[in-house]
């Protein structure tokens, strides 16, 4: 009877752990409901964003008002650029493991952050930067296409990610200067022939190299206006320019104040 009384609790226990809600990745508290996504919304709104004021065009903060020279050189047609939250230590492990651990589930409450920010009234395609093939199947998923794919489903803008194709394969672009970075990413896209309107979509901004060079393939190919928006935005990188020094002191100064 013991043992009876045993397989029912376990088998109780197994159904409990199949129909109700799973708990919070970050804070460990359980769902209210099924299907939340992997984050609860108390600790998505934790996360920072991006701390006004910023330039109009690509969205890098700008404490002190002058002239922005992350998008100074930008073709015509490509932005606003936008990103939800600031890349700091509470996001930065949930981006690393999105990205490289295997937990593309975190696209749904990344998306949480990012729909807001998107033109819904642009009727443009979600448009997902590409991996390199090899370097997709190594890592068995493209993460910037699961975020696309989640806030198609949030905005209800169509994802088509056969617009934008990665022609070869770069080197890694950490340890890269922006100059560098862009460099290394000239023609490294290919962009299908489409008059629509288009929204890059990537997990993190960093220099804006990137999301440039895909943004000249969609404009080269006929797109009349190319958007992007990003979950993550990284600090400026360290550089000799008044505004980038500036960016760091504000961003200092917003650290000790929270
Ligand atoms: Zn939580
Ligand atoms: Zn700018």
């Amino acid at each position: 009877m013991p043992r009876l009384m045993g397989s029912w609790t376990d088998g109780l226990v197994r159904w409990e752990q199949r129909m109700l809600p799973a708990e919070c990745l970050v804070c460990q508290q359980r769902h209210h409901e099924v299907g939340e996504p992997l984050v609860c919304a108390a600790c998505r709104m934790q996360w920072r964003a991006i701390p006004a004021p910023i330039c109009s065009l690509c969205g890098e903060p700008q404490p002190l008002g002058l002239a922005c020279r992350v998008c100074a050189e930008w073709p015509a047609g490509f932005g606003p650029v936008r990103s939800a939250v600031q890349l700091d230590a509470r996001v930065r492990p949930l981006v690393h493991r999105f990205k490289y651990l295997g937990w593309w589930r975190l696209a749904d409450s990344f998306a949480a952050r990012m729909a807001p920010l998107v033109d819904r009234a642009s009727d443009a395609d979600l448009i997902p930067i590409p991996l390199a093939a090899g370097r997709r199947r190594r890592r068995g998923y493209n993460q910037a296409e699961r975020l696309a794919a989640a806030l198609s489903m949030q905005t209800g803008l169509p994802c088509r990610s056969d617009r934008l194709g990665r022609v070869r394969e770069t080197p890694t672009q950490t340890r890269l200067t922006p100059e560098g970075r862009l460099a290394n990413l000239a023609d490294a896209f290919a962009a299908a022939a489409s008059d629509r309107p288009a929204i890059l979509v990537d997990d993190v901004f960093t220099t804006g190299a990137t999301l440039l060079s895909a943004a000249g393939a969609l404009l080269d190919a006929g797109a009349p206006e190319v958007q992007a928006i990003t979950f993550a935005r990284a600090e400026p990188p360290l550089a000799g320019s008044a505004a980038r020094l500036g960016t760091l002191i504000h961003f200092r100064v917003t650290e000790e104040l929270v």
